[in-house]
């Protein structure tokens, strides 16, 4: 199946769509039966039938179904949040006494909501790569849990690798593929068991959209579905599926765009004096780049750069200098932005997750590049530039 067809069109055909260019949205919170048995018969499946909206409702089901057939999953479940779709799927996975590996430089409220879960005796370990991986698992070890490319750093782990390392072991591998979005990446493929994603950033594309979802195989999802996701009440609601639906139409053409243009800025960047590195993975000065290449059909537009600088205040003028890029959370919408971790988050924080104080994340939007690339020239010239050589 064409991604360009699930993205347009795929699951649009039901008979209650009338012909509808966009698919109805099912306002109602409820649905009704005509007798008491079939009520009862629909409640014990509810997973598969609609009963009432915090399970289950029409508009969603679309939107799911392009997703999991996106990911190449059988099943998915749409969320309020990424965070709603990744609390839910760690909770289904875990029981007390349970340890979780953590590869790579993760999402940080994922963190958090896994040092939340030590309160009910559910640990977890921080790991670099495989090799940490085996120092770190126990015989309670259940899950091992990724990004790539991972949070900040954009670092590329080597997928296929990852996921038959943990399946040897018997574990249970999600992985967050938010920054490619199902279009570039599609982990299922390479032997993950479940894939989420935040649905905020690129798959919504116009920064009006918080939601998650989470794809597997049913005999996974289906337990999620009854439990989690009905008692942590997160549900995706039929609006924010309907402006999924929408987001995924021009996902192809936006994600092309996206991809050139950070391309674009990226390379301009990486030639900059006042710039020491350039976190791109599709970049070929890339540690990680061929192993994208073989795992990746495409980048999207989310990268770091590291400024010449050690100096917070320098490092907050160069945001404060920048004209068109606004300072802002969240990524993957029409507009630029740019946001440093370092000035944001607790300094204990940063230094534990090695970020330097002079990394910058942009988000490239779908502005002309030149329009972007004559915003950070600016804004990087009014840095004080590396110590020049003293000359006579
Ligand atoms: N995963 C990644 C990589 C993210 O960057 C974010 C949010 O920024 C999330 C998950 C959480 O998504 P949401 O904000 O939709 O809860």
């Amino acid at each position: 199946m064409e991604d360009e067809w699930i993205c347009g069109r795929m699951g649009e055909d039901e008979p209650w769509t009338l012909g509808a260019v966009n698919p109805p949205v099912f306002e109602n919170s409820l649905f009704t039966f005509g007798t008491a048995a079939e009520l009862g018969a629909a409640i014990r499946d509810e997973d598969e039938r609609y009963v009432y909206g915090r399970g289950t409702n029409p508009t969603v089901d679309v939107a799911q179904r392009k997703l999991a057939a996106l990911e190449r999953g059988e099943r998915a479940k749409c969320f309020g949040s990424g965070m709603g779709a990744i609390s839910a799927t760690i909770s289904s996975l875990v029981s007390a006494g349970d340890h979780v590996l953590v590869l790579g430089a993760v999402y940080g409220p994922t963190t958090q909501f896994l040092r939340y879960l030590e309160k009910y005796g559910v640990t977890h370990t921080h790991v670099d790569d495989l090799a940490g991986c085996d120092s770190a698992i126990r015989a309670s070890t259940r899950l091992l849990y990724f990004e790539s490319p991972s949070y900040m750093a954009y670092a590329i782990v080597d997928i296929a690798e990852v996921a038959a390392w943990a399946r040897g072991r018997g574990l249970v591998t999600v992985m967050d593929n938010t920054w490619s979005t199902p279009l570039f990446q599609k982990p299922l493929t390479l032997g993950v068991d479940l894939v989420v994603h935040s649905l905020s950033k690129y798959v919504g594309g116009h920064s009006d959209l918080v939601g998650g979802v989470v794809v597997g195989p049913a005999r996974l999802i289906r337990p999620l579905a009854l439990t989690e996701y009905q008692l942590y009440g997160a549900a995706m609601s039929p609006h924010d599926a309907a402006k999924v639906i929408k987001g995924l139409r021009t996902l192809p053409v936006r994600m092309a765009a996206h991809q050139e243009r950070g391309l674009a800025v990226a390379a301009f960047l990486e030639g900059h004096p006042a710039v020491r590195a350039v976190n791109h993975p599709g970049l070929p000065s890339h540690p990680g780049h061929a192993t994208a290449l073989r795992q990746m059909s495409g980048f999207s537009s989310l990268f770091s750069i590291e400024l010449a600088t050690d100096d917070r205040q320098q490092a907050a003028l160069f945001l404060d200098k920048l004209r068109h890029f606004r300072i802002g959370v969240s990524w993957g919408g029409f507009e630029s932005l740019v946001n440093a971790p370092a000035l944001t988050i607790e300094e204990s924080v940063r230094a534990t997750m090695g970020i330097p104080v002079g990394l910058a994340r942009l988000s490239i939007g779908l502005e002309p590049a030149a329009t972007l690339v004559e915003d950070l020239d600016q804004a990087l010239s009014a840095l004080p530039g590396p110590p020049r050589p003293i000359s006579g």
